[in-house]
């Protein structure tokens, strides 16, 4: 198998990095090495950044439909390539290759398609004292913004961020995860074809100690859309406000899903509640990895549960046949196999998983994990309060309503929840008292685009998504006009 080596894109050019360094990056299905990704510094960034610089008058002057038009053009494109991406994707996170086919990539699609579509038609406010005076305010973008993605959905993330950030006007200084950066090479690669002028879009591959914090650290950059861990969101929280540059932040979870006696209990809705803890090896920020259930139904869920996970496959993420495929890294395999050892000395009891999984062939030595359920655990321990960002549920039972609540509100994070009820007004009663930016009724993952879209407590501050992303990346001003 050739061995990639991938480029920086400054300035409108693919470039190697300064230093001449690079990072292995390896494809997890088979534990082998399959791209060199630059290891960008603050010199590469410098670069970037004064090229974002120069571009930026004539493209925040650009109209906004124009600015659209190449967003567009960028989505036409990775449509057109849509398989190459899809196994891209794939190769790189481990994820099936079904999965990158149905949700990433078009996901990835439909951000740039949206945004391209909200910016012509977004408008600002006026505000009119009466026969005084007219407050309008302008909508303006900020300049050099950075946007910083994680590895579990990469182009999907990637894109949610750069698209709202370009369709504003301002110019983009991008990283994604060094762990998967080839989808947004091959973004790159895709924004020269089509014609973004050079320096609109950088696209910066790296480590986050090194390229990550040079970009935060970077004095022409003035707002950071980050998505990722929540020790790093912390890192980076600090070092934005030394320069008080604006930050959104999208981090960890510890997501409840809440199923209460009254639940329809139809097998696609189970089908659902299986998907929402292990779609992509259960890598996906929203994943509910909390399962509590009403004591009355415990026993009957609990059964039915297990002989679903039970049935789902493990195998070669190129397979169709493949539920789960592989965890992202050998340092995330070591990470969730520790989680569920300390799962077992809490006293916690594995239904079924609990082991790496075997794939024969080609993916003998890849990085895969069992779905695994684990019992009898309380709410306080380490199990149920930290994030372990893998194929690993528990499942605690509840008396009432106040109790779901209680041990659903009873972490460090808050990202998103999910409620299975018959009962509207239990259904909104729950809702409103839930400490999340997310709930979801009865589905699950279910996404407008136009909603507001993170977290609360350690799970984020900010909100993207819709208009929210288009304000976070404009500064207001009220321009008062005073009549005679
Ligand atoms: P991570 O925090 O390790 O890395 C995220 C990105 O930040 C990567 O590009 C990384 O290189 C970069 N980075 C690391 N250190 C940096 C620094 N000091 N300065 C600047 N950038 C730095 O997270 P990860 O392991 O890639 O992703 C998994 C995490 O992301 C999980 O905690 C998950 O819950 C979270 N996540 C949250 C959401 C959400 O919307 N809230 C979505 C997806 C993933």
């Amino acid at each position: 198998m050739t061995i990639q080596t991938l480029s920086n894109l400054i300035d409108g050019r693919l470039t190697a990095p300064a230093s001449g360094r690079y990072l292995d990056v390896f494809e997890p299905a088979t534990g082998q090495l399959h791209a060199y990704c630059p290891d960008s510094d603050a010199a590469d960034v410098a670069l970037a950044a004064e090229a974002a610089q120069r571009a930026f008058p004539a493209w925040s002057r650009l109209p906004a439909g124009e600015r659209a038009q190449l967003l567009n053009r960028l989505a036409d494109a990775i449509e057109q390539q849509q398989e190459t991406f899809a196994l891209a994707e794939s190769r790189d996170s481990g994820k099936p290759l079904q999965l990158a086919r149905s949700v990433d990539i078009p996901r990835a699609v439909s951000n740039l398609r949206f945004f391209a579509a909200a910016i012509t038609q977004w408008s600002s406010e006026a505000h009119a004292m009466e026969d005084r005076a007219l407050n309008y305010t302008l909508r303006q973008p900020l300049g050099t913004v950075a946007c910083i993605s994680p590895w579990n959905l990469p182009l999907y993330l990637f894109t949610w961020k750069i698209a709202p950030a370009l369709a504003t006007g301002n110019c983009v200084l991008a990283k994604p995860s060094e762990v998967t950066p080839l989808t947004a090479w091959m973004l790159a690669q895709a924004s020269i074809d089509v014609g973004f002028p050079p320096g609109v879009l950088n696209i910066l591959l790296g480590s986050g100690a090194q390229t990550g914090q040079a970009l935060v650290d970077a004095a022409a950059v003035k707002a950071i859309s980050f998505t990722g861990s929540t020790r790093v969101g912390a890192q980076i929280a600090q070092s934005a406000a030394r320069q008080f540059k604006k930050t959104s932040l999208e981090l960890g979870g510890k997501n409840a899903t809440l199923v209460f006696a009254d639940w329809e209990g139809s097998e696609a809705q189970l089908d659902t509640i299986v998907r929402s803890a292990f779609a992509n090896q259960g890598q996906i920020c929203l994943c509910g990895s909390r399962i509590l259930v009403e004591r009355r139904v415990y026993a009957e869920f609990r059964d039915r549960f297990v002989s679903r996970v039970r049935a789902l496959r493990v195998g070669d993420p190129d397979l169709p046949g493949s539920d789960l495929g592989a965890v992202v890294s050998q340092a995330h395999f070591d990470k969730v196999m520790g989680c569920i050892a300390l799962a077992r000395q809490e006293g916690g009891e594995v239904l079924v998983g609990g082991q790496a999984a075997s794939v024969p062939g080609r993916c003998a030595d890849g990085w895969f994990i069992q779905p695994t359920v684990i019992d009898n655990l309380g709410a306080g321990c380490r199990t149920n309060q930290e994030e372990i960002f893998g194929p690993v549920v528990t499942l605690q039972p509840f008396d009432d309503e106040a109790e779901a609540l209680a041990i659903a509100n009873g972490t460090a994070y808050g990202l998103a929840a999910t409620v299975w009820t018959r009962d509207l007004n239990r259904a909104h009663r729950v809702a409103a008292q839930l400490h999340s930016g997310i709930v979801w009724i009865n589905c699950w993952m279910l996404r407008d685009l136009r909603t507001p879209f993170g977290g609360v407590k350690q799970s984020g501050v900010g909100r993207e998504g819709g208009t929210e992303a288009l304000r976070f990346f404009t500064e207001a001003k009220n321009v008062c006009i005073a009549f005679d």
